[in-house]
């Protein structure tokens, strides 16, 4: 796999706030946040988007789901609203193909797409 911009991050090649590490993922904020609560949630090993997740990794997508749960609580937004998103591809607007969850929250974050 050609490492990612992400993978240099994880492997501490570039620099990055990271918030979280464990044996499947990293998660550190976005260098450009949306809202003051802006994290992205990262697999340890490069999946480039979530059409590449298979059934081995079964594991590792929950366990971003459930740092995704407990950052929230950390980062004090889990009461009063986050959104988690995944772009996939080019009309999601997926500008880095290394998977990654957004967590994002710490004011009203309007309406989920753009009609
Ligand atoms: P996506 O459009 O879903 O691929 O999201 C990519 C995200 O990565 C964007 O929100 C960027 O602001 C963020 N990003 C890009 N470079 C960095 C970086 N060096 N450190 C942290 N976040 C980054």
């Amino acid at each position: 796999m050609v490492p990612t911009l992400f993978s240099k991050i994880i492997e501490g090649k570039l620099p990055a706030d990271i918030v979280y590490r464990d044996d499947l993922v990293t998660a550190f904020r976005d260098i450009n946040p949306a809202a003051p609560v802006h994290i992205l949630i990262v697999p340890n090993k490069i999946i480039p988007t979530v059409n590449d997740l298979t059934e081995e990794d079964e594991q590792l997508a929950g366990r971003m789901l459930l740092v995704a749960r407990k950052l929230a609580e950390v980062e004090g937004v889990a009461e009063s609203g986050y959104r988690l998103i995944i772009n996939c591809n080019r009309h999601a607007g997926q500008e880095i193909y290394h998977l990654h969850l957004h967590l994002i929250g710490g004011r009203p974050l309007g309406p989920m797409v753009l009609r």
